[in-house]
């Protein structure tokens, strides 16, 4: 039997220990405060940009040529259906807190992204409303329009001039850093867009090193907030197996984000279910919530892709993901709780594939066991080498079931270490007394 080897996590000095142990505290208790239900809505994979590494595999529009809109999915009637269906099934939940956030490809390419926008602002609230851009079409006077209606902006930069530009092939040609640095340096000039906005990257193993830097850039611009998202082998990062960071990166990568927001006081988050493994492993706090809609990480979100059909996670809305599909809320006579309590439907895929007993091989961790979606994937691709067109709906549903990668009891072959394991146990008393310290304070 292979041994863990967790000496990543001894190389952490008493002072990054007590830093990892207040931000996961705090980002914990934060969460405990906010579940309910959250969507991600694509409402068009059409894009302006070509990068390597889409994880919905969005088309690049032809330079020069008009979109024509029915390739964006559906119009805005279809989406009005979509969000009157998620109005009545809340208007039978009034307590149920809220969220949805507009994603693509890229949104603004739609002729009529900020009447959706206003359409949900008027149904859900504006402090319920969020969106993400590239920040390369939209102009800052397209955001303050839109600002009354909506309470979060995610702009995607994912790393420094050179490596974002290579990254970020655009279909324009122009560079997109500078494009979508000086909208950011734009919005920074009016407070009502500076607090709504928040940078996104996507780390892969080519840009983890330049993250600081980038955050040190950032700052220097007015941004204050600043999130990681988890990178997502589906859509084109598929088969970017090379590009994936391990769970040594993931841990280093943390400890410096923290470390650098403190330095810059900026607030810093690292996403898709990383910081709830490491809350519950290494702080020993239970992260796994059995009674969330979707997975049972508080606030994983469910994804709607732009034909109206549900996921059980915003990351498994394309090949070969787009076996486990939903109806569709466009679909008549279906509304949104058939689509989430029907049999076969979203809920019961979650209570089938990712309830405790059976996520992450069944690990006895008190643990939302991270996020099921990256784990199927390393699962079926790296572990199987499977192409995406040879993924069948059963080897989908099967991988379900395998240990999250990121996790420090992950173990090649899918195995996850024993976590009363003495070894490990010693590795994390510091950051359990940590935990106790930042708990008193
Ligand atoms: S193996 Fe899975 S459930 Fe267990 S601690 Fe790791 S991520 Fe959490």
């Amino acid at each position: 039997m292979t041994t863990t080897d967790y000496s990543y996590l001894q190389k952490a000095t008493p002072r990054q220990i007590d830093r990892l142990a207040s931000h996961l505290l705090r980002r914990y208790r934060e969460k405990e405060q906010k579940s309910g239900l959250s969507i991600v809505y694509d409402i068009t994979y059409i894009c302006n940009q070509a990068c390597p590494g889409c994880c919905v595999s969005a088309i690049a529009y032809k330079k020069g040529t008009e979109i024509a809109p029915e390739s964006h999915g559906h119009d805005f009637q279809g989406i009005s259906k979509v969000l009157h269906k998620i109005r009545a099934y809340l208007d039978s939940r009034p307590d149920l807190p809220f969220f949805l956030d507009f994603g693509g490809g890229e949104l603004t390419l739609r002729p009529d992204w900020k009447d959706i926008v206003r359409l949900a602002s008027e149904l859900f609230g504006r402090e319920s409303v969020g969106m993400n851009t590239n920040g390369t079409r939209a102009s800052v006077e397209d955001l303050l329009e839109i600002e009354p209606y909506i309470s979060y902006i995610g702009i995607s930069i994912d790393g420094l001039e050179e490596y974002h530009n290579r990254w970020r092939k655009t279909v324009e040609g122009v560079n997109s850093y500078q494009k979508t640095m000086t909208l950011i340096s734009q919005m920074i000039e009016h407070p009502s867009l500076r607090d709504k906005l928040d940078i996104t990257t996507v780390p892969t193993k080519d840009n983890l090193a330049q993250i600081p830097d980038l955050m040190r850039e950032l700052h220097a611009l007015g941004i204050r907030h600043y999130s990681v998202h988890r990178a997502m082998q589906v859509g084109r990062f598929w088969e970017r197996d090379e590009l994936l960071p391990g769970k040594e990166d993931y841990f280093d990568l943390l400890l410096r984000l923290i470390e650098t927001g403190e330095e810059l006081g900026m607030n810093v988050h690292l996403h898709h279910s990383i910081e709830s493994i490491y809350t519950a492993l290494l702080l020993g706090h239970n992260t796994y919530a059995g009674d969330n809609i979707g997975n049972p990480d508080r606030k994983a979100s469910l994804g709607i892709d732009p034909w109206g059909r549900v996921f059980f996670d915003p990351w498994c809305t394309v090949a070969p993901w787009d076996k486990l599909a939903s109806s569709s809320l466009l679909d008549d006579g279906m509304d949104f709780e058939d689509i989430l309590r029907s049999h076969g439907g979203v809920q019961d895929l979650i209570d089938s594939y990712c309830r405790i007993e059976t996520r992450c091989q069944g690990c006895p961790v008190a643990c939302s066991g991270g996020n099921r979606i990256a784990s199927a994937a390393q699962h079926i691709r790296s572990t199987r080498g499977l192409k995406a067109s040879a993924v069948t709906r059963d080897d989908l549903l099967g991988a379900l079931a395998a240990v999250d990668p990121a996790c420090p009891l992950y173990r090649d072959g899918d195995t996850f270490a024993p976590p009363d394991d003495a070894d490990l146990l010693d590795v994390l008393r510091p950051f359990r007394e940590a935990a106790r310290g930042a708990a008193q304070k």
